[in-house]
């Protein structure tokens, strides 16, 4: 229901909660958070680190204090609004492919996600929940794990997904890049000085910037630091509309 992104200098959960929490006015049953972590040995991510609980903010709130989450700057959140599956801890989003190496999370209904859970599982895919959105965590697995980078494994799992949709998702081999894509659902980007952030619509970045760009049909963004870059699902080049945020909340 609510979707929130973030890439900069600050600690990203702290941005994320807060985005969430500006997106709650939506209405939701749960909601969750993905951080990529460093891992030992390595300051440069490594392991997605995450945590979802069904309920209020509080109650994932609650979940953090009790098992907080390492450091990150980037990262990603969701609050949910069950089409497939109940309201449970399990269903609630982020989702991830089996290797833990791609968090993803979801707005909307994916119609054809029967179809790809049968082919996904009969190739030994463990899919944990009910929801529509788990294997569009696995597929974009696949494609990252066969050695493209996250913004080309979205533009072709984008290419097989029928239904709505807007998906936002990290790599934790990729740590400085969020990666979304968008189709009859909306998404926003927030532009920031050497940040930038993802919002399914401009209440989850307002208090930080109000330049912001809106995602046409069938696009994928890909976020860092210093650069937002969209294109078509086709991986073509397209500018999106600019606009400024004239309104308070
Ligand atoms: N269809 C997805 C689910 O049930 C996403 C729902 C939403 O938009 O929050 O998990």
């Amino acid at each position: 229901c609510g979707i929130v992104g973030y890439v900069g200098p600050r600690q990203a959960l702290d941005v994320v909660i807060e985005g969430l929490r500006r997106l709650e006015y939506r209405g939701y049953d749960s909601a969750g958070v993905a951080l990529v972590a460093a891992t030992e040995g390595r300051d440069d991510g490594g392991a997605i680190a995450e945590a979802k609980r069904a309920g209020k903010l509080a109650n994932l709130e609650k979940a953090l204090a009790d098992a907080p989450l390492p450091p990150s700057t980037t990262g990603i959140g969701h609050t949910r609004w069950a089409t497939h599956g109940a309201p449970t801890d399990v269903n609630a989003h982020p989702h991830l492919g089996n290797e833990r190496r791609v968090a993803l999370v979801h707005n909307g209904i994916i119609e054809n996600f029967a179809e790809l859970r049968a082919r996904l599982e009969a190739d030994d895919h463990v899919l944990l929940s009910e929801t529509d959105t788990e294997v569009v965590a696995h597929l974009v697995e696949l494609q990252v794990v066969s050695g493209v980078d996250l913004t080309t494994a979205m533009q072709r799992v984008c290419g097989v997904l029928e239904g709505a949709f807007t998906l936002v998702a990290v790599d934790a081999l990729d740590p400085d890049r969020v990666v979304a894509a968008r189709r009859n659902s909306p998404l926003v980007v927030g532009l920031g000085e050497g940040e930038n952030f993802l919002g399914s619509d401009v209440a989850a970045f307002i208090e930080h910037t109000r330049e912001a760009l809106e995602l046409g049909q069938d696009q994928v963004v890909t976020i860092t630091r210093d650069d937002v870059a969209v294109t078509d699902f086709a991986g073509r080049p397209v500018e999106p509309r600019r606009f400024h945020v004239d309104w308070d909340l």
